[in-house]
């Protein structure tokens, strides 16, 4: 009954006094009606305004251009590696099979070449990790890795070429060697 009735509910912007539905109000979790008391309309408005004074500023122009773009790669990044974390884990199985084999795991992450061989991977540490999956593209369609521009990586020589340029450029010295442990 409460929810069919707020839905109809109405209330006055304080700002331009316009009776409005509450549809027409951003949400606010510590109102007492859960919305703004100025309607969205009026909001806009003042963001705006407060957007055209505060950017003849050049110090709070640069300060926000560098504000957003840290806000984009972080978010970025963090997308991107629970994507990795996801498809390329030391998940338990892959773990235990490479301590059988008497591989050293610890501070180790297992990275695939090639998703359709889940059992074909590279044990490297976190940051030749972060930094090989920086420079390239899964393609979750096909399963296969492509370079920055649009190269598939379908062989293990490739992958071992690609990757090494990567982390050399990087300044990055790890050995690359595939290991197969689906046996
Ligand atoms: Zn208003
Ligand atoms: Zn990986």
């Amino acid at each position: 009954m409460t929810n069919y009735l707020s839905d109809m509910e109405t209330k006055k912007c304080f700002k331009c006094g316009v009776v409005k539905p509450l549809s027409e109000f951003y949400k606010h979790p510590r109102m007492e009606d859960g919305h703004l008391n100025k309607c969205k309309e009026c909001t806009k408005k003042d963001a705006k305004t407060r957007y055209n004074i505060l950017s003849t500023d050049k110090n709070w122009l640069e300060k926000e251009r560098v504000r957003n773009r840290e806000k984009f790669k972080r978010l970025g990044y963090k997308d991107k590696f629970k994507r990795i974390r996801k498809i390329c884990p030391l998940e338990s199985n892959i773990s235990r099979r490479l301590r059988n084999r008497g591989y050293d795991t610890k501070g180790k992450e297992a990275h695939h070449w090639n998703y359709n061989l889940p059992y074909s991977i590279f044990l490297l540490s976190r940051k030749a990790h972060r930094c090989i999956h920086q420079f390239i593209n899964v393609n979750y369609l096909d399963k296969y890795c492509y370079t920055m521009d649009g190269k598939k990586i379908d062989t293990v020589e490739k992958a071992i070429s690609v990757f090494s340029s990567i982390l050399k450029s990087n300044g990055i010295n790890e050995e690359l060697k595939v290991l197969n442990i689906s046996l």
